[in-house]
């Protein structure tokens, strides 16, 4: 089973999550933050899999709601963060653990993404980052717990994978977040040209992931807090604003009332 290619796909659970089915070749599979587990058992039986490994992101009840339902269905091992609001979690991570999946031939190295909440982590491998509600495409999490500055390390830790990283992020927030980044920065062109393929996939009730790393570099204004186009929007606002994480605190808190 190793050496077969990852295959993600994904669980629509209540309005606008995705909880991602990770598959490779056998009857096993993995999934990443079920917050519901109906979608999922629906989803597994459907195509004949077993579920053996949970894979948490963050604390937040949309992620881990699901998981002592599958429990109860399914044996599987429950990878998080150390945080005891995640009670189900029996495999404890964090920053550069590997967590290995035997019957799927799959690896991924623990990257922790603090901000949105304080233990949220990411989890890298096989060209995919599952970053739960850390990066969106054309966004980044609303700051609950962390400071600007280290959702500004977060992302900063995210920019060093390769650029054709596939980015599996868990909502379908990315046309409310173009609005925004066109906001931010109307003369963006990549933008422009992302605006209107999401808006077109939307309307087509198709989903806009995954992103892609280079693609958020050049179009996620949370990404972009050096450019001196998000730092000069930023500046209307708050004079007094720097290239990095205060240019990150003022268009993040613009886009918490936008
Ligand atoms: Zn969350
Ligand atoms: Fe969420």
């Amino acid at each position: 089973m190793p050496n077969d290619p990852l295959r993600v796909s994904p669980i629509p659970a209540f309005t606008d999550n995705y909880i991602w089915l990770l598959e490779t070749a056998g009857q096993s599979c993995a999934v990443v933050d079920p917050g519901a587990a109906e979608p999922v058992i629906e989803a597994l039986e459907a195509r004949d899999l077993r579920l053996e490994f949970i894979l948490v992101t963050h604390h937040h009840a949309d992620h881990i709601g699901g998981i002592s339902a599958l429990l109860a269905r399914y044996p599987a091992q429950v990878f998080g963060p150390g945080d005891p609001r995640i009670n189900l979690c029996d495999q404890v991570v964090s920053e550069g653990d590997r967590v290995e999946l035997p019957t799927l031939g799959l690896s991924f190295r623990v990257i922790e993404v603090p901000g949105h909440t304080r233990s949220h982590i990411a989890y890298y491998g096989h060209g995919a980052l599952f970053c739960g509600d850390t990066l969106f495409s054309a966004g980044c999490g609303r700051l609950f717990e962390g400071t600007p500055e280290q959702m500004q390390a977060s992302l900063d830790k995210l920019r060093e994978l390769p650029a054709d990283t596939r980015i599996y992020c868990a909502h379908e927030y990315t046309q409310s977040n173009c609005a925004f980044a066109s906001a931010v920065e109307p003369e963006n062109s990549q933008l422009k040209e992302l605006v209107e393929w999401v808006d077109r996939t939307r309307r087509e009730g198709a989903i806009t992931l995954p992103s892609t790393l280079g693609r958020e570099l050049a179009v996620n204004p949370f990404m972009r807090t050096r450019e001196p186009s998000v730092v000069t929007a930023a500046r209307r606002l708050e004079p007094d604003t720097h290239p990095g994480a205060s240019t990150l605190a003022v268009i993040r808190a613009w886009k918490d009332r936008f």
